[in-house]
């Protein structure tokens, strides 16, 4: 077993995988996850549900709501002005070119359904490889900017590494049986311990392993 995968599995039993959407449709699913970008997990529940109270969240509904509205609804998740009329675009591009009904794509080869998702404005590589996890079920790693940071932390890759470079780095430590807790676990480690500011390096519980060269600066005050 590698060291990656080691403190993976470690940092999976402090800190257990927690998901809140466990009953979400898939179109439900991109919504959510594009509310998600540069926010927390909080946030993120808040817009979702004050846009579930206001809108049933299906393409129709969605691609014939204003901009304007969506944007009200989804202010707790940060970042609205951008946010909602993608997601408008998000539910018009469904409608019309799925009929409003995602089942197809997940049926799809999974290279197949990420270069599909790809193909949609407002989808990059993270909102379809959550797709891919959380929907398809198939053993995708997700990067967010918690795991983009400690895989530089970590050595993993390098400085200047892409999106598909850091996947593919985690693929490569983390047994696919693993991957949709650990992405998740350590989202929550990245929140709470390996922070972008003050990380918590004097009671990290990896510290001994933990490759980044600034650890020893945060060793004493955290
Ligand atoms: S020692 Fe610091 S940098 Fe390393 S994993 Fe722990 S919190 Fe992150």
């Amino acid at each position: 077993m590698n060291s990656i995968s080691n403190r993976v599995d470690r940092i999976l039993e402090l800190f257990p995988a927690r998901r809140w959407y466990t009953a979400l449709t898939p179109f439900e699913r991109l919504v959510s996850t594009i509310l998600s970008q540069n926010t927390s997990r909080e946030a993120t529940i808040k817009g979702f549900e004050n846009l579930r109270r206001r809108f049933k969240i299906v393409p129709k509904v969605l691609a014939e709501a204003t901009v304007e509205d969506i944007r009200e609804c989804i202010k707790p998740s940060g970042l609205y002005n951008s946010k909602a009329p993608r997601i408008k675009e998000l539910a018009r591009i469904i409608l019309n070119e799925y009929e409003g009904n995602l089942d197809s794509l997940t049926r799809l080869p999974p290279h197949i359904a990420r270069e599909s998702l790809l193909k949609i404005p407002g989808v990059g590589f993270k909102t379809a490889d959550v797709f891919l996890s959380t929907v398809c079920g198939t053993d995708t790693f997700p990067v967010d900017t918690h795991l983009t940071r400690m895989a530089k932390r970590w050595n993993m890759v390098k400085a200047n590494a892409t999106y598909e470079h850091i996947r593919v780095a985690f693929e490569a430590a983390i047994p696919g049986e693993k991957r949709q807790n650990a992405h998740l676990s350590l989202i929550e480690f990245g929140r709470e311990i390996c922070r972008a500011r003050q990380p918590k390096c004097a009671t990290c519980p990896i510290y001994g392993e933990c490759e980044w060269e600034r650890k020893g600066d945060f060793k004493a005050g955290a």
